[in-house]
């Protein structure tokens, strides 16, 4: 089969790669689309030692199942693998099983493939109304949709009461702004400092989006979906007294908190990693059901130029909050 594979910093090679099997209980399947994510960019710029060259990258695909009893199954794909048995699974926080792997991470190889195999377990059928590009992001809209969760557990009242506010306008920034207003926020503000993203943004219906000068001075929930010392600072000023701060983004581990004023006004922090395999499935229905709005902030690219396509990232150059890439035999 074809693959991307990254080979080092900056560097991809579209060429021939063995051909995954299933095993036990796994099932093949034929990818047809497929995201490239913040983390992605990431381990391509080298700067991810959990994600050593040559690997293939990629974790937000969906597909069809090729051969066995689900044959034909359209099927978007939770990346998280997870034992099943330990605490954390059992109590069904299985983002948090010790045991957890995520395909494009040693010892699982990514999706910037045609095929890869995963555990039934990890599949949610697609309606055959849903295109395979948009299904696609059921895994970055899930990282939203948990941080949402678990912050809007954390606040004392409901959503709709509160004041939100979400750095970063990526995949992961849209995604939370879309989950707030799913789960019932209705003031929902998005901070995007590039102006040509800002654009896309705003043409997407139910939030505001500003310039980074023209953010809101407080808020009752503020999403970090960029993850950088400043995002983290700006976040900690923000947070209105009693106020939560979700951080997604894996940007980079340096400081940026104000723990001080985290403190003295009891600013409660959460950090968000994924999502459990419930928040998966919930999301996946919430993309079905519509409740996503129609997703067409997508721009789809082939695979096989998948190397053009992290370099436009890269410098810039792409106005959609996502890219998916198509493989050769979907072109
Ligand atoms: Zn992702
Ligand atoms: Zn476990």
């Amino acid at each position: 089969m074809k693959a991307l594979i990254y080979t080092g910093p900056e560097a991809m090679d579209y060429t021939d790669a063995p051909m995954p099997t299933a095993g036990k209980g796994e099932r093949l399947i034929r990818v047809d689309a497929v995201g490239i994510c913040g983390s992605d960019m990431h381990a391509y710029l080298g700067h991810d030692e959990r994600r050593p060259a040559p690997l293939i990258l990629g974790h937000e695909a969906a597909g069809v199942v090729v051969g066995g009893v689900d044959d034909g199954r359209r099927v978007t794909v939770n990346p998280l693998v997870t034992c099943g048995e330990c605490r954390d699974c059992r109590s069904g926080r299985t983002n948090l099983c010790a045991k957890r792997q995520i395909i494009s991470m040693p010892p699982r190889e990514g999706a910037f493939a045609e095929y890869i195999v995963m555990p039934e377990g990890n599949l949610v059928t697609v309606p055959d109304d849903i295109p395979l590009p948009k299904a696609a992001l059921a895994e970055p809209l899930a990282c939203a949709w948990h941080g949402v969760k678990m912050g809007a557990r954390a606040l004392h009242g409901p959503l709709s009461d509160q004041v939100c506010v979400v750095i970063g306008g990526g995949a992961i920034g849209v995604g939370a702004a879309l989950s707030l207003i799913a789960q019932g926020a209705t003031d929902v503000t998005v901070i995007e400092p590039n102006a040509t993203r800002r654009a896309t943004l705003q043409t997407i219906a139910g939030f505001t989006t500003v310039a980074p000068e023209n953010a809101p001075d407080a808020a009752d929930l503020v999403i970090d979906a960029v993850g950088y010392e400043a995002t983290r600072e700006q976040a900690s000023t923000l947070a209105r007294p009693g106020g939560v701060i979700a951080h997604i983004g894996l940007g980079s581990s340096a400081p940026g908190l104000n723990i001080r004023r985290m403190t003295l006004q009891e600013i409660t922090f959460i950090g968000i990693y994924t999502y459990t395999a419930q928040d998966f499935r919930d999301t996946a229905q919430a993309i079905f059901d519509g409740r996503f709005g129609s997703l067409d902030w997508i721009e789809t690219r082939p695979l096989s130029n998948g190397q053009k396509a992290f370099a436009d990232i890269r410098a810039g150059l792409t106005a959609a909050p996502k890219t998916v890439l198509i493989p050769a035999h979907q072109e």
